[in-house]
């Protein structure tokens, strides 16, 4: 990004307006109806594209839907395996191998189950299938067929140890029919995926893949939308602020949002949750951090009604 306009940034984000429009976005947070109450008995599956994303959306809807008593599973779609300046810090060298990559692979692998864990989800409600972190797109377009190859780890299979299908080959193909496993190993009542706002692309690629497949299923009433990349520095502020509230991501604000309220202890879970992503914490912790809020943020739509709406014509 050229100097100039990281000064513009700079300066905008500065601007006390925009400490106006934040106290905007509280009213209307403060506005918002709560998300419907979970179930005891209710099966909610949350479809995370790397480790770290379900704890960062939704710990705080993990934790109340297993005290009300649903059953809660996680599914993780890449290792999170494709984040050079992670894999050079936590294997100690300037430039990471495909080795490297793919030891960064399997430490946020363990990284996730020891969050899933701090959040009550046991290892057997947990599901890694290993695709490349950076691919889904690619998987979803020109290779869902071909097996891709991810340039970082140099693997065109599942190599992650505990994965779902192991060696299952990089396409799209393959992505789907092990989502399709899960689909039906869990028969969710519930189902909370990025939304296609998401500003990463693996999210919003997630996101399309999700419809597709809960709409060939007539299921797609079951989705709820999350976003973690919401747009120009969202969440702010940046850092642990455990009594702010989270405001409505700026890429995806005409959402019909609802929210859950976390109790401190929840937080505090929440907190404990994320810590557990080391590998991501000593690089990004207040980004991380910037989600342990006072609510969560859920959709029950995929897109705002009025986009959904045909074009208004004239008279
Ligand atoms: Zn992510």
């Amino acid at each position: 990004m050229p100097a100039a306009v990281v000064l513009v940034l700079a300066a905008w984000i500065n601007l006390p307006l925009l400490s106006q429009v934040f106290d905007q976005s509280s009213d209307v947070v403060a506005a918002l109806p709560q998300v419907t109450a979970f179930k005891r008995g209710q099966r909610l599956l949350v479809l995370s594209p790397h480790p770290d994303d379900e704890t960062l959306c939704c710990a705080g809807m993990i934790q109340q839907a297993q005290a009300a008593g649903a059953a809660v599973y996680i599914v993780w779609v890449t290792a999170g395996d494709g984040f050079e300046v992670a894999a050079a810090l936590s294997q100690r060298t300037l430039k990471p191998s495909i080795h490297d990559m793919r030891a960064l692979g399997q430490l946020r692998t363990n990284e996730a189950h020891r969050a899933s864990a701090v959040l009550g989800v046991p290892l057997g409600h947990t599901f890694m299938l290993g695709y490349p972190d950076g691919g889904l797109f690619a998987l979803f377009t020109t290779n869902f067929e071909e097996p891709y190859t991810a340039p970082r780890t140099g693997a065109a299979k599942v190599y992650v140890t505990g994965a779902l299908t192991p060696s299952a080959p990089f396409s799209g193909q393959s992505l789907e029919a092990d989502l399709e496993k899960v689909l039906s190993t869990v028969q969710p009542d519930l189902v909370l995926a990025p939304a296609p706002q998401d500003f990463h692309p693996d999210h919003r690629t997630l996101s399309y893949i999700a419809l597709r497949l809960l709409s060939a299923r007539h299921q797609a009433s079951r989705l709820r939308f999350w976003v973690v990349h919401g747009g120009l520095e969202w969440p702010l502020p940046k850092g642990l602020h455990p009594k702010l509230a989270l405001t409505l991501p700026p890429l995806a604000a005409q959402l019909p949002w609802t929210q859950v309220t976390l109790t401190p202890g929840q937080e505090t879970l929440k907190a404990r949750a994320t810590e557990q992503y080391q590998s991501q914490t000593r690089i990004m912790s207040r980004f991380m951090h910037s989600f342990v809020r006072t609510n969560e943020l859920l959709s029950p739509e995929a897109a705002a009604e009025e986009r959904l709406s045909p074009p208004k014509t004239s008279p």
